[in-house]
């Protein structure tokens, strides 16, 4: 029998971050689907296929071919054999990922290859509807949660660390929208399932989130 632990959240709460540590200590497979939906995005970017045209989107991802390696232990996103995993984390790429995950054929396709990845592996999985479709017997399930304005900011410093001038209004209404979409959509909405762990990580160090996830852990296996 194999273990599975579920993140959901909002962007910019830290899951990646967390959910990567937390594998690391449990020696688990860690699985970002949002990876998934940007390599999705990223082929309608280059393909020339608008974000808001559902049947086009659709139709070019049924052709996609979506596959997940681990390279030295890191996940590595393949589009159509290509390692995309350098290309997926522009704002356009963002943007669009967060459009084309509206779809629910382009859901459908990626919850299957999300699904299958958790047949042999104990794996610690993050995304929007990780609890509540993907994995919904998963052992722990986590709400990771932050104040949107934290959340703005943690975006606004990465960026500043990668030698970027951005603009914190332009990032922060950014981030709301993204939310707006996340949790509004009809299909396979970011919920909190009542089941969830609830961490806002918005005054907490990674150190303390992770410690507080591998505890939640700890009772339930
Ligand atoms: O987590 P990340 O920001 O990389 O996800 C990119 C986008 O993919 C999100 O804005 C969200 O719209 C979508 N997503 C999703 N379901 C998931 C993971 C990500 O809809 N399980």
């Amino acid at each position: 029998m194999s273990y599975q632990i579920a993140i959901d959240g909002p962007a910019g709460a830290g899951k990646s971050t967390i959910a990567k540590l937390v594998a690391k200590e449990l020696n688990f497979v860690y699985v970002d689907t949002g990876a998934m939906y940007r390599a999705m995005a990223l082929y309608c970017v280059k393909e020339g296929v608008s974000k808001d045209d559902e049947k086009a989107v659709v139709d070019l991802c049924r052709t996609a071919d979506v596959s997940i390696r681990y390279i030295d232990g890191e996940q590595a996103v393949f589009l159509n054999g290509e390692n995309v995993n350098g290309l997926i984390r522009t704002p356009a790429v963002s943007d669009a990922a967060s459009m084309v995950s509206t779809y629910k054929e382009v859901r459908e396709k990626l919850v299957e290859l999300q699904r299958s990845l958790t047949d042999t592996e104990n794996v610690v999985m993050d995304g929007r509807d990780i609890a509540s479709v993907v994995l919904p017997n998963a052992d722990l399930k986590i709400y990771l949660d932050a104040d949107v304005e934290v959340r703005a900011k943690r975006r606004y410093d990465e960026l500043v660390a990668k030698g970027e001038d951005p603009d914190y209004d332009e990032i922060l209404s950014g981030v709301r929208e993204r939310d707006y979409r996340d949790m509004h959509r009809d299909n396979s909405p970011l919920t909190r399932v009542p089941e969830a762990v609830y961490v806002d990580s918005s005054y907490m160090s990674i150190e303390e989130v992770k410690n507080t996830i591998i505890d939640e852990f700890k009772k339930v296996s």
